[in-house]
């Protein structure tokens, strides 16, 4: 009977040392004393679990926190430096390779071109790994955890990651194993493009906290990652989000993937430029490079070009329409390099074509925005199939509440609520607890938001509010992410001089 007592005890201790890890990660520094309602745990595992991972290297001290009237709390936060990671970006034009912190911070990198017609595996795989040599021998970075990879195309969850990329003439290629017979004794682990730039935008991008996302990635070729319930969705073989081939135009186009009329024929740069050739563009486009092509037809002030231009911001809209229309998410994120070039030159004219193309109330309730990592997300993304790892769970998204800023409060009439406690003067304390407890039961008919603003990373002493309209119903958890208190505590902050990146922050359901 000693033994499963044991084992007990054990797998106690690491999913606590899991907890930590994860809230600290995603929503660090936090003090001690945040972390137990944050986490569930009791103060004494809290301090356990911390000792053990500030010895380990894993956690470091950030600073201190005033606190009104009390002793200064020290920050703690995972230690960027503690390990590292390679994320591979293998896209149309180029195999990227980057050597990362565990903060997404880039400390080398390595270019590949991709010559149109050689994509064999033998040649990408070449450029794989020579890229995770050339990064790991140009800095003494270690230990390294391991390489992520994001592909074009299809690919099967498990550890042989086996790719169908029609595009690229792979057919059952079981990249993960090869990679891995290559780099051993680095893991490695693949997926598919637009999901390893889903997760990085949903950790640390525009995508931060949504429950029911669609990051759009608009390359050469067209994809997208669907979050759904807070998760990515992969449908029963791992091909959900192939939105570049959803038909724009019965008997339209012809696509690279067989088909007539794909989405991917209209948005997607190769095909944007074959548009503009075809209707008699003057071929001014310097060939090799389609991203320099692209972005001067987006520049260029010839007929043709604009008509090209107008009609892609319009397919665009109506391929976001059909997202909006399917997936009723409260976020879309247009990304990948070619819909970042479209999204900041044209992003009011690309909402407003998925608002004549979709229902009324999914197009209200969401917001369309552009990614905020940049166009090398992927092999971003791709690392964060191996930090996922690291932190201890495969299915790890930052919870509900977002960013650093941290304190929650629920008002119901004149009475203010916060967890465990009816003490209306707890709206006026700075204390930092969650108040997710609360929620169900609460019934509220007004929900008041109380966060602070973050400044260079550091928090404010002062907390701002958002307040809901007042509803007759009581507010669900749901309710919490409402678009009304994303705008709410967005226009607050920005009148607010000096003070930006607020993140709206919202009730979340407890950890699992
Ligand atoms: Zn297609």
């Amino acid at each position: 009977m000693e033994r499963p007592r044991q084992k007990t005890t054990r797998d106690l201790k690491r999913s606590n040392r899991i907890r930590l890890l994860h809230t600290l990660y995603f929503d660090g520094p936090l003090t001690r004393r945040d972390l137990a309602p944050d986490t569930g745990l009791s103060t004494a595992s809290i301090s356990n679990a911390t000792s053990e991972l500030l010895a380990e290297g894993v956690l470091r001290e950030a600073g201190k926190l005033e606190s009104d009237g009390g002793r200064p709390q020290i920050l703690l936060e995972v230690d960027p430096g503690h390990a590292y990671v390679v994320g591979v970006d293998v896209g149309e034009t180029h195999v990227r390779v980057e050597l990362l912190d565990l903060k997404l911070g880039e400390q080398a990198s390595a270019q590949y071109a991709l010559e149109p017609g050689r994509h064999d595996p033998a040649t990408v795989i070449e450029h794989i790994v020579s890229g995770v040599r050339a990064v790991l021998d140009s800095s003494d970075r270690t230990p390294v955890l391991g390489v992520g990879v994001g592909m074009p195309g299809i690919v099967e969850y498990g550890p042989d990651a086996v790719v169908h990329a029609k595009t690229f003439g792979w057919d059952e290629v079981p990249l993960g194993r090869m990679l891995a017979e290559r780099l051993a004794p680095l893991p490695v682990h693949v997926d598919n493009g637009a999901m390893t730039m889903g997760q990085a935008e949903l950790w640390f991008g525009a995508g931060r906290g949504a429950d029911n996302a669609v990051i759009a990635l608009v390359g050469s070729g067209v994809g997208s990652c669907i979050v759904a319930d807070g998760r990515l969705y992969r449908g029963s073989a791992s091909s959900a989000g192939e939105w570049g081939h959803t038909t724009v135009e019965v008997a339209g186009r012809r696509c690279r993937c067989g088909c007539r009329g794909c989405l991917e024929a209209y948005v997607g740069a190769e095909g944007v430029l074959e548009r503009y050739l075809a209707a008699g563009g003057a071929v001014e486009l310097p060939e090799a490079d389609e991203e320099s092509a692209l972005e001067r037809l987006l520049d260029s002030d010839s007929e043709t070009a604009r008509a090209v231009v107008e009609e892609t911001v319009e397919y665009l809209g109506a391929g976001l329409a059909d997202l909006l229309n399917l997936f009723n998410p409260e976020l879309i994120v247009v990304s990948g390099w070619a819909g970042l070039m479209l999204a900041h030159r044209r992003m009011d004219d690309i909402v407003a074509s998925a608002g004549a193309y979709s229902l009324r109330q999914p197009f209200q309730t969401a917001r369309i925005v552009p990614g905020r990592l940049g166009p090398d997300a992927v092999a971003k993304g791709a690392a964060t199939l191996v930090i996922e790892r690291f932190l201890g769970r495969a299915d790890l998204r930052p919870r509900r509440g977002l960013g650093q800023a941290d304190s929650r409060m629920i008002s119901s009439g004149s009475k203010i609520t916060e967890a465990g406690s009816s003490d209306g003067s707890s709206i006026r304390s700075s204390s930092r607890r969650t108040i997710s407890a609360a929620m169900p039961s609460s019934g509220c008919r007004t929900v008041v938001i109380v966060g602070r603003l973050v400044h260079d990373g550091a928090l404010s002493s002062k907390p701002t509010t958002a307040t809901s309209p007042g509803t007759s119903r009581p507010w669900s958890t749901s309710a919490w992410t409402a678009p009304w208190a994303i705008r709410s505590l967005a226009a607050k902050t920005a009148s607010i001089s000096g003070w930006s990146a607020s993140r709206p922050f919202m009730a979340r359901s407890p950890l699992p």
